[in-house]
């Protein structure tokens, strides 16, 4: 692409007479440098695609279209497509598609659009459904190979947190079944248009090649680290009685043939005692 005079976005909008639309999570990127960092790290290539969430009016889509051989940018918001049309014109390898990130069909998508090139996900996401995001691309097994998004700091720290410390949760732990999570650079709240309440901090997982434990059920694994995180505040053993209906005497037992003590709390233990816990409670 050759280069040329950067997009004003924000007069682009406004010529537009755009909106935002906090329900829909619009917080659009005007910071220049974010963009190309965030595409640069994705690990894009021209051998590759990159599946984006929630274009808006297409700031880092034109960034990854420099790297990527193919973009599929899916945005919710049919009125940012005529933003988009003028924002993205003259760009060949990107398709524009309008839908819900959470309803489409995305295995589907994948495989029509980019043909068994390897995919990696690149976003800027909507906070209001920043964790559905992320466990639906991990859960799906879909084909792809990294997940790059900006997510708001506080969750950040939650996805990234080691499992088995104070700051993980029930997302940690999902997350840290599926792929490794890091955390790449911050970003201030001045970045975005309109600025939001709170800083953001743009995050990797690489999807690891098999899970780093083995469990018997994961639908079942999973509904166990959820109950075992509903109440934080309590033990694990009242936790899971409370959460899965099962008796705290079994509760207990499972806890005693997992090698746990009684009174130990959901944030004390990793992966692999919630994978012992659940198979002693033959879930
Ligand atoms: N990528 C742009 C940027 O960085 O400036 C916009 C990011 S903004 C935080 C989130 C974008 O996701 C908005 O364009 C919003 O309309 C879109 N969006 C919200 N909910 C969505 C959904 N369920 N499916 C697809 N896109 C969605």
């Amino acid at each position: 692409m050759p280069d040329e005079a950067p997009i004003q976005y924000r007069a682009l909008l406004q010529r537009h007479g755009f909106r935002f639309s906090k329900a829909m999570g619009q917080n659009f990127l005007i910071n220049p440098t974010v963009c190309p960092r965030m595409a640069a790290l994705c690990g894009t290539d021209r051998h590759s695609a990159v599946l984006e969430i929630g274009p808006g009016a297409g700031v880092l889509t034109r960034e990854l279209a420099r790297l990527a051989g193919k973009v599929l940018a899916l945005e919710l918001d049919r009125r940012l497509f005529p933003v988009l049309e003028e924002s993205l014109a003259g760009l060949e390898n990107v398709t524009l598609l309008q839908g819900d990130v959470l309803k489409l069909d995305l295995a589907a998508l994948l495989r029509t659009h980019f043909d068994g090139m390897p995919v990696t996900v690149c976003a800027n996401l909507p906070y209001y459904i920043t964790s559905p995001v992320i466990m639906r691309l991990l859960e799906e097994r879909l084909p792809i190979q990294s997940i790059t998004v900006m997510v708001q700091r506080e969750a950040a720290d939650r996805i990234c947190a080691r499992v088995g410390s104070r700051e993980g949760g029930a997302v940690t732990a999902a997350v840290a079944y599926y792929a490794q999570a890091q955390k790449l650079f911050s970003v201030s709240r001045g970045s975005f248009l309109p600025a939001p309440n709170v800083d953001s901090t743009v995050i990797q997982l690489r999807l690891r090649e098999a899970p780093p434990v083995e469990v018997a059920d994961e639908a079942q694994f999973f509904r166990l680290i959820r109950a075992a995180f509903g109440q934080r505040r309590k033990t694990l053993a009242n936790a899971l009685s409370a959460g899965l209906g099962v008796e705290k005497t079994a509760v207990l037992a499972a806890l005693a043939q997992a090698g746990l003590p009684a009174d130990i709390r959901a944030e004390a233990l990793t992966l692999v005692d919630f994978a012992r816990v659940c198979g002693a409670l033959a879930l």
